[in-house]
């Protein structure tokens, strides 16, 4: 019996619609296995710009202390629609400690990007595969209650004078070296 033009019209968007999602998932799987864990830093263009990195590099994940912050115009000029592909977790502030255990329970290393004096430089540095990476506050860097819960520290070699670098272009640089040795 031969199909109507109605039913025809229904297996080609059938057909598409099945293509679309084979499509999507390809874009959503096969993330790396590192999340950025952004929840301690206030500036919408440093938590737009970690966004659209984040995405680059098809991280598993980025949190931020509120999901919300990505409806934001100022959010969405920078990030160019990266917080569409890249998973956004909300962790509030007073949950990042109890985030990051239950990360160690699921077997990543908890890490922090900071400058302290028992960082690891960069350079010399081996990443795990499942790395849960903690930035720091942009005035402060990360409180001692968090640093507590790290099991190591990482910072990036400095040459110059002034006494640090913007996060998210530390988090872009540390992010990079993670994919540069996964690719590897
Ligand atoms: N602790 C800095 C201020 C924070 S800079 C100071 O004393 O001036 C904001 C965040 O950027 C830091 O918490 C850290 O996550 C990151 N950062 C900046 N420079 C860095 C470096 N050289 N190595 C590692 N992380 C760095």
């Amino acid at each position: 019996m031969c199909k109507t033009e109605m039913e025809k019209e229904d297996d080609l968007l059938d057909q598409l619609w099945k293509s679309r999602s084979l499509a999507m998932e390809r874009i959503r799987g096969n993330r790396q296995h590192i999340i950025l864990v952004a929840s301690l830093i206030d500036r919408i263009p440093n938590l737009a710009g970690l966004a659209r990195t984040c995405e680059v590099f098809k991280t598993q994940g980025l949190a931020v202390a509120d999901a919300k912050i990505v409806q934001d115009k100022q959010f969405q000029l920078i990030s160019v629609t990266a917080e569409k592909w890249v998973p956004v977790i909300e962790v509030p502030v007073n949950s990042v400690k109890q985030f990051l255990e239950k990360k160690k329970r699921e077997g990543f290393s908890i890490l922090g990007l900071e400058q302290t004096a028992n960082s690891v430089p960069l350079d010399q540095y081996i990443y795990p595969k499942k790395t849960v990476l903690v930035l720091g506050r942009e005035k402060e860097g990360i409180p001692v209650d968090i640093i507590h819960v790290l099991d190591a520290c990482i910072e990036i070699p400095q040459l110059g004078v002034v006494r640090s670098l913007n996060v998210h272009v530390s988090g872009a640089i540390a992010l990079w070296e993670y994919t540069r040795q996964q690719r590897l």
